[in-house]
């Protein structure tokens, strides 16, 4: 049978709970599963009905009060009213695409570009987060004239034909690619390694190895800097620096996925690749940049896509259309005058120190490691085997929902808790979110 995909079936709804369920839930999920395809997941035993947000709070249908810490889409916070604004007065003016001249698409790509190292200077628009990886790795394809590229382990870059063959972590019904390797995610508790750089850097060494074993040529190796579907490993900070010096040593592309890390999510720095030191030749980025507007990017050195642009034009009809790219603006404007990296960095840090506190307290807690506001809690049977429990961590985030509290779990063990609130969550939030995770953690049945 096939290996289950951890970051989509783990949390997801079964028929078998809905014998629980309000009636009306029950038939809205009802009504939705006879017309939805199969292939969707909705979150929790008892689905959640959120119908509106500010900041970090959802409310339900019956008007319960709910606390994010899973969203870094609505990153700036639900609703915010800088983005709904923009969103309304360029909806009422105008929306049309990137082939006709627009203001905005210019002044939004220079302030863009300002925030990315200076070698980055051209960037194209789509509208999902796959599409920027689709066309990454076909950039990366036509610069190298190679087709092999490399994943971690547990990967997820998207759902296109493309990148659906990226991503392990679909599950083993997904077929990866020939041309693809992975390498094992660099957890540093797990790895049989002191060194952590050096031993992921061997990995990929070892990878571009048997591609090329194959008869195939090297293109790229595509990675999220905070691995977060892997499990969250941000640290050390600056472990992926010498994996990239191997990448660019065999004539490939590094194509960093900032789809999770990016626009501040990590504190200490904009970009999640600027905490390894690293430059890359692609940049991918989607989820935050619209705060739930479909706006994503391909950001590139002009080097690495020339060869593409030369030979292939592209077109999106929706990919930067004027409302979008206000959106992205509005986000753009909203983390600097709101200081939501400084922010993140503070609140993030504190989180980590106060989760720490808990581990202490609670062995099943075998690993609290994040950067900003992107934290992974590690579930485990014992903290010395560190034994991944995902029954028990999918029993926490379902307890958690139960109190109105929304997170996930990511990591190939399906036990990590993924921890990612709007970056507007608030000191309150924060004690909200520990004294409700204490309470479902001393109640669990050991
Ligand atoms: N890359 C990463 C790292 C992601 O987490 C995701 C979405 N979860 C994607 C790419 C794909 O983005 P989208 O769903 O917008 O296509």
């Amino acid at each position: 049978m096939a290996t289950r995909s951890t970051i989509m079936d783990t949390n997801s709804f079964r028929p078998e709970s809905a014998g629980d369920l309000p009636a009306a839930t029950a038939d809205l999920i009802e009504r939705r599963e006879r017309v939805l395809g199969p292939s969707y997941r909705l979150f929790y035993r008892h689905p959640v009905h959120v119908v509106r947000g500010t900041g970090a709070h959802l409310v339900d249908a019956e008007g319960r009060e709910y606390l994010d810490v899973y969203n870094n889409v609505a990153s700036v916070g639900h609703a915010h009213p800088r983005v709904v604004q923009a969103i309304q007065e360029q909806a009422a003016a105008l929306n049309t695409h990137t082939r006709y001249l627009h203001e905005r698409i210019v002044s939004y790509s220079e302030d863009l570009l300002a925030t990315l190292p200076e070698p980055l200077d051209k960037v194209m628009f789509m509208c999902t987060g796959s599409e920027a990886n689709d066309l990454a790795v076909r950039v990366a394809q036509e610069h190298t004239g190679g087709t092999g590229v490399i994943v971690s382990a547990e990967a997820y870059h998207g759902n296109s034909m493309l990148t659906s063959q990226l991503s392990p972590a679909l599950g083993t019904a997904q077929d990866l690619g020939v041309a693809i390797r992975t390498v094992a995610a660099p957890d540093p508790s797990r790895v049989p390694a002191a060194d952590l750089a050096t031993w992921f850097a061997d990995q990929v060494a070892a990878q571009i190895a048997d591609l090329e074993r194959h008869g195939i040529r090297f293109a790229a190796f595509l990675a999220d800097s905070i691995f977060s579907s892997d499990g969250v490993f941000p640290d050390p900070a600056g472990f992926l620096a010498p994996a990239v010096d191997v990448v660019h040593r065999a004539g490939g592309v590094f194509i960093a996925d900032e789809v999770q890390p990016g626009f501040a999510r990590t504190g200490q720095e904009f970009w999640g690749f600027a905490r390894h030191g690293v430059v890359p030749d692609l940049v991918t980025m989607g989820k935050p940049m619209g705060n739930g507007i479909p706006v994503s990017a391909m950001a590139a050195r002009h080097e690495v896509l020339a060869a593409f642009g030369e030979r292939i034009p592209y077109f999106n009809t929706f990919g930067g259309n004027p409302v979008s790219i206000a959106a992205a603006q509005a986000v753009l404007d909203v983390i600097r005058d709101e200081d939501l990296q400084l922010h993140s960095d503070r609140l993030g840090a504190l989180m980590l120190a106060e989760l720490r506190a808990l581990a202490a307290r609670h062995p099943l807690i075998g690993d609290v490691r994040g950067a900003g506001l992107y934290i992974g809690v590690d579930i485990v049977t014992d903290p010395v085997s560190m034994t991944p429990d995902s029954a028990t961590a999918l029993d926490v985030i379902e307890r958690l929902r139960e109190r109105r509290i929304l997170t996930s779990v990511c990591g190939a063990g399906g036990n990590v808790l993924k921890l990612r609130p709007p970056l507007v969550f608030t000191d309150a939030d924060l004690t909200w979110f520990l004294t409700e995770l204490e309470l479902v953690l001393r109640e669990l049945p050991r």
